[in-house]
């Protein structure tokens, strides 16, 4: 099975999903020799000048001694250009390219394999290698985390500002409150002391957002912001609202820190990675429930299983396409030599074998001829993907890490969606 990933636009949690997926797969190969082609071609190069670029490898390649390296590292190039020309444009986000003899076994077993993706983030090299593996090593590095996030701790002696860019984190600023210790003075009295020191910690808040404003306000890829912090200090600061609109809506998550400086930045940090993987789960659970509200009000916006859903994805009436990660199921096309007549059929890849036994016995519905034949066999994710770009839908790929996730796997079949108008 060859896999074409999709060049229309995707959520970047199908991108995240396909690259992966695809890694995995390719990481596992090996050829002969060195025939295995890897190339990245980032977005706003020609098509045709990597074209030329191939051709002249194919020249260099005649003279590779061994005459089935040659012969091999010569068909890889050939079948990849022939793949470049189905291409009009490099997509915005660039592209890579995989091919060669992968060994299947002994000896004499390899296979011409193929692979495309389209990269979930931009491609930043050009690079054409040939060697017994194939190179992943660019693209590993586009899926590791690159966005921005803002870090702020904050308790009742001050707050220190943070920018984590990828894995890099730069500590800004950090400022002090002001305010003196939780006693008062000797004379004064605990209701006027009480007042005195709500005031300071309103005008602490105040300056302690001003801060914030400055220094993560102008950051255009801000993805969140989160706050830490010793004690009970950080909850009231953001419950309070004391942060621009802009950035409160950012806020992604409020955790506790045992310390309020660059060491409680650190801790925050070091919790990133944990912080960030539950609120993509967050918003997993809620794409969910929406679909079980919808279902539960019987609005007539909610549908599920592979056929239902495909069927409004071809009528482009799918806003939102929901799939659980953990399908793992191959659309067939079957179809009849005969008169044309194809159906698509949904099966596990070990049944491919019983359906295709199955159609060969089975009459067309359509003719009634017995020359009925497995077609093209695409992963379902893919399949269903590529409806949904076709019409604009969203698509969310749904882990089940969460109770939420694994309803959708075992009570929906994997596959839902959110309908943009009454089914
Ligand atoms: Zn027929």
């Amino acid at each position: 099975m060859t896999r074409m990933e999709n060049t229309g636009k995707q959520s970047r949690s199908v991108g995240v999903f396909k690259a992966k997926r695809l890694l995995e797969d390719l990481a596992s190969k090996e050829g002969r020799h060195t025939e295995l082609i890897t190339l990245y071609i980032p977005p706003g190069r020609q098509v045709s000048d990597v074209i030329a670029n191939l051709r002249e490898e194919y020249g260099t390649a005649s003279n590779i001694k061994s005459r089935t390296t040659r012969h091999n590292v010569q068909s890889a190039i050939e079948k990849a250009i022939q793949r470049l020309k189905l291409i009009d444009q490099v997509p915005p986000t660039g592209l890579a390219l995989f091919c060669g003899a992968v060994a299947q076994g002994p000896p004499g077993s390899e296979k011409m394999e193929l692979y495309v993706l389209v990269p979930p983030e931009p491609i930043g090299v050009y690079l054409y290698r040939c060697d017994s593996r194939f190179h992943l090593e660019p693209l590993f590095d586009i899926l590791k985390e690159k966005a921005t996030y803002g870090i702020m701790v904050i308790d009742g002696s001050g707050a220190t500002y943070a920018i984590l860019r990828g894995k890099r984190l730069e500590i800004v600023k950090s400022i002090s409150s002001g305010i003196a210790g939780k006693h008062r003075a000797g004379g004064q009295s605990a209701r006027r002391f009480e007042r005195l020191r709500e005031v300071e910690i309103n005008e602490y808040f105040k300056r302690a957002a001003s801060y914030a404003a400055q220094i993560f306000s102008d950051i255009p890829d801000l993805k969140g912001i989160i706050i830490g912090g010793p004690g009970p200090t950080k909850q009231d600061f953001v419950e309070g609202r004391y942060l621009h609109y802009t950035l409160q809506d950012k806020v992604l998550a409020v955790v506790d820190t045992a310390y309020v400086d660059e060491q409680g930045v650190k801790e925050v940090m070091a919790k990133a990675p944990e912080i960030l993987k539950n609120v993509r789960y967050v918003q997993e659970r809620e794409l969910v429930q929406q679909f079980l509200g919808e279902l539960g009000r019987d609005s007539g916006l909610a549908v599920y299983g592979v056929e239902e859903v495909r069927k409004h994805l071809e009528a482009g009436s799918v806003r939102v396409l929901l799939l659980s990660e953990e399908l793992d199921l191959l659309a067939v096309t079957v179809k009849c030599s005969a008169c044309g007549f194809s159906e698509q059929r949904t099966v596990k890849e070990g049944e491919l074998l019983s359906l295709e036994a199955e159609t060969s016995k089975k009459p067309c519905p359509r003719c009634g001829v017995a020359a009925l034949q497995l077609g093209e066999k695409t992963d379902l994710i893919d399949a269903l993907t590529e409806l949904a770009e076709k019409s604009n839908g969203e698509v969310e790929m749904i882990s089940t890490s969460h109770e939420e996730g694994e309803m959708l796997l075992k009570s929906f079949g994997g596959v839902a969606a959110l309908l943009r108008y009454k089914a």
